[in-house]
């Protein structure tokens, strides 16, 4: 039998863009536009080790799409991070910001390291010279860069001072800063929040009692830990969480306060004592009614996705679903919200956290999450709309919305 070729993450993401533009009607050369990053930057970085050897890691700073503003777009640091993981991810920023409607483009970082491998001492080096080595692509008005998967507020600290030590003291260059640096209340949790907002007018919309909606997270990093504790505290029940050392299942719910201190300490969800362990991959047979992917890419393939019986996939981590996977939830009635709209809300705080420093004022913590509230709202409304009246899925709805705002933007900046 010929082997089949896999497809690059790109092409992927590239198959829902093509949908989109099929469907409305955009012209070969704009296409062809959106289907190359803007500027691509691979580095590589030597490290001084602990130990005193030197290290060569690589990097990279892909720039998808600026029509809509400044490019914005998280850094991961990760094996993995490779050109072609960090280019569909970039292009999916493209999307996310205009669904949102936040003003910033598309771009995205990674370092292809093992974080958990390096020391903080080490982190901070390679931090600094991956800052050092792309910091004339970026700008408060050019590109903002803000966490992700491996990396958290301490890295962006890390950034904020390299750059500055070459350019002035400026926090607005990067988001999801440490808050005694100018970062945003509210910014931690904002991905988590803004998945759980989606959620809640989804079953809202559909008449679903929350407190029916038995949950299952994969992931209890900064987006999975956050959405777990968020939902248990609204009522939702969560009932087992997986990380990628194992996970725990209660029928009755976890108490995720104490898996909260659990993970802090351990470093893991594994071992926790408040209800029966399970593997990371069985997280995917529990019998719920709400499956929230909050860690890595590609984990729903089609053979997962065939011996699910969940009633809604909310996609909190970036493009977890396979396109295989997709088409066959479609065809079985499994409602797929996707990440382009529920995972928007970490840009949107970061949108906010870049506005205040660029204002030198802060916003109270409720004044982010209402504000947060409302855009989450928004999106999903307008993407609800126009699933109702046509038969896209959310999926294919959040991205004709999007790639027609991009679109009509750089029709108007007129450089096409
Ligand atoms: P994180 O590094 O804080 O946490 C990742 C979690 O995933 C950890 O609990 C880890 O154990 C788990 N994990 C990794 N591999 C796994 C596997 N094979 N099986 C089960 N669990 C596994 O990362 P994060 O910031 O929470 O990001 C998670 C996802 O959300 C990523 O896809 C990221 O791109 C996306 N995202 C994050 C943000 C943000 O604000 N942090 C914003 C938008 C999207």
């Amino acid at each position: 039998m010929p082997q089949l070729e896999k497809r690059s993450a790109q092409e992927d993401v590239k198959l829902s863009f093509d949908k989109a533009a099929e469907s409305l009607g955009i012209q070969a050369g704009i296409r062809q536009m959106f289907c190359e990053p803007w500027r691509e930057l691979r580095v590589s970085l030597p490290v001084r080790m602990d130990n005193g050897d030197i290290e060569v890691f690589i990097g990279y700073r892909v720039q998808h799409n600026a029509a809509r503003g400044p490019y914005k777009g998280g850094i991961r640091f990760h094996p993995h991070a490779d050109e072609d993981e960090v280019r569909a991810l970039a292009s999916l920023m493209t999307w996310k910001t205009a669904l949102l409607n936040i003003p910033f483009g598309g771009a995205k970082g990674g370092v292809q390291i093992d974080p958990n491998s390096l020391s903080t001492a080490e982190l901070n080096r390679v931090t600094r010279r991956y800052t050092k080595s792309i910091q004339h692509l970026l700008g408060t008005h050019r590109d903002i860069p803000a966490p992700d998967l491996g990396t958290n507020s301490q890295t962006m600290a890390w950034i904020m001072d390299e750059y500055g030590q070459s350019n002035g003291y400026n926090p607005a260059i990067v988001t999801g800063k440490p808050i005694e640096l100018g970062g945003s209340l509210g910014r931690d949790a904002a991905t988590g929040r803004g998945a759980l907002f989606v959620l809640q007018e989804f079953l809202n919309d559909l008449k679903i009692n929350p407190k029916k909606a038995r949950t299952v997270v994969q992931g209890f990093g900064n987006v999975g830990s956050w959405f777990s504790a968020l939902a248990d505290a609204n009522g939702i029940p969560v009932i087992a969480v997986a990380d990628h050392l194992g996970g725990v299942v209660s029928y009755d719910g976890i108490d995720i306060n104490a898996l909260w201190d659990y993970a802090k300490r351990n470093g893991t969800v594994a071992g926790f004592t408040g209800g029966e362990q399970c593997s990371p991959d069985e997280i995917f047979s529990i019998e719920a009614d709400i499956l929230v992917p909050a860690a890595i890419e590609n984990v729903i393939t089609e053979n997962v996705a065939k011996s699910l019986s969940h009633k809604v996939i909310l996609e909190a981590a970036n493009h977890p679903t396979t396109p295989e996977a997709d088409k066959l939830l479609a065809e079985r009635g499994i409602t797929v919200l996707p990440d382009i709209l529920v995972n928007g809300g970490g840009v949107t705080v970061s949108y906010f956290e870049w506005t205040q420093n660029l204002q030198q004022f802060s916003w109270q913590e409720e004044e982010v999450n209402n504000e947060l509230k409302l855009r989450m709202k928004a999106a999903y409304n307008t993407v609800a709309k126009k699933v109702k009246n046509s038969d896209l899925t959310f999926r294919e709805a959040a991205f004709e919305i999007a790639v027609e705002k991009v679109t009509a933007t750089a029709k108007l900046r007129g450089f096409v």
